[in-house]
């Protein structure tokens, strides 16, 4: 059985965007950013009036310049500014971000980042978006040049998407891989997820599994959670190189602890297909649960489309063990009531395991 419908699938799909907040800039720079504080300590007020104390400077200009300003006020205004962004009053972080972005190159990022997602003023257009990453990768000896792969990660989206230029594959991929490699900074992680699945992409010239397996692997050795869980797919159907279901369990076990849930319907399908019954039925359980797509997002940095595909698999496959009586007590209401949820958060999965049920295939 060299064909192999349901793994391809299941494991090289191009997110179609590829876009907006899936690969979410805002969690490059202050990881542990001011919304996660809120989020536990809920005083929104009280860090606002903080941090405009932080902004007002002390060096005794007439007129503020932050480019001359030696104290911690342009660090107060980046703060501000980051405040005002990660609680989406994207009016003030703009204004915020504006007056020190010849100072500080992050603000100057920050506001091209706003530009492509939509959140700047409304004379921004997707154009201005694109010069003003190109013109932060020029920036090499600026003390935030850190920034440039992750400018290059954005121009790569920007030809990838034709969003203020013309859509090109070459351009998008050659940014990329700029983008990707760590010689210079480090690498941005999501350019080398991107990439992965820039190549999987079957019917374009880029297609390249031999690269999809190269990117993913680079791209979960540094941590990225999709990237594993593709591993996972792809050594689970043995796509891009043999099938070995143990490596695929122990990739799907990583990502899915780490909350990948794409990863965790796989894992749930992997023990399901080694007859690991009660595993497969343990896991589904606790995933079929799941509802809140959006949280599950933010906090996992996963696609929604991926996490409801995850969650569609696993309630398949609780579905099929319910019907069955496979490491749970035979139930075929609840089985029927699983089918529907399957069939509700991922029609395509649902429909793709249904024609392998059918086929007697598992
Ligand atoms: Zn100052």
């Amino acid at each position: 059985m060299s064909a192999n419908p349901i793994g391809e699938k299941f494991s090289a799909p191009v997110p179609q965007a590829l876009g907006a907040r899936e690969f979410m800039i805002e969690r490059l720079i202050l990881r542990d950013n001011t919304r996660e504080l809120l989020r536990q300590n809920g005083q929104e007020e009280a860090i606002e009036n903080d941090l405009i104390t932080l902004s007002e400077c002390e060096c005794r200009m007439n007129v503020y310049d932050p480019t001359k300003c030696k104290c911690h006020a342009c660090e107060g205004h980046f703060l501000l500014a980051q405040f005002y962004y990660d609680t989406e009053q994207y009016d003030k972080a703009w204004r915020w971000y504006s007056k020190i972005q010849h100072a500080d190159l992050r603000a100057f990022y920050q506001l091209a980042v706003m530009c492509f997602e939509g959140e700047a003023p409304k004379d921004c257009t997707p154009k201005d978006a694109y010069q003003m990453m190109l013109e932060i990768t020029s920036k090499e000896k600026d003390p935030h040049s850190f920034l440039i792969p992750y400018a290059e990660f954005h121009l790569g989206k920007a030809f990838f998407q034709g969003y203020g230029v013309e859509q090109s594959d070459e351009k998008a991929e050659s940014w990329w891989l700029l983008a990707a490699r760590d010689d210079r900074h480090e690498a941005v992680i999501e350019a080398q997820t991107a990439l992965a699945f820039f190549y999987s992409r079957k019917n374009t010239d880029a297609y390249n599994l031999n690269k999809t397996l190269y990117w993913h692997n680079q791209a979960s050795r540094n941590g990225s959670l999709e990237s594993l869980g593709a591993m996972g797919a792809m050594n689970l159907f043995g796509i891009g190189t043999s099938k070995d279901i143990n490596q695929a369990i122990d990739c799907l076990r990583q990502a899915s602890e780490r909350g990948n849930i794409y990863a965790i319907g796989l894992l749930v399908y992997a023990y399901y297909t080694r007859k690991l019954f009660t595993k497969a039925t343990d896991l589904a359980k606790r995933v079929s649960a799941l509802n809140d797509i959006n949280e599950l997002s933010r906090a996992s940095c996963c696609l929604p489309q991926y996490i409801c595909k995850g969650i569609a698999i696993a309630s398949f496959i609780l579905g099929r063990c319910l019907e069955l009586g496979h490491g749970i007590k035979k139930d075929s209401n609840q089985a029927i009531m699983m089918y529907k949820k399957s069939f509700r958060y991922d029609p395509d999965a649902c429909q793709l395991l249904q024609d392998y049920l059918t086929h007697e295939k598992i």
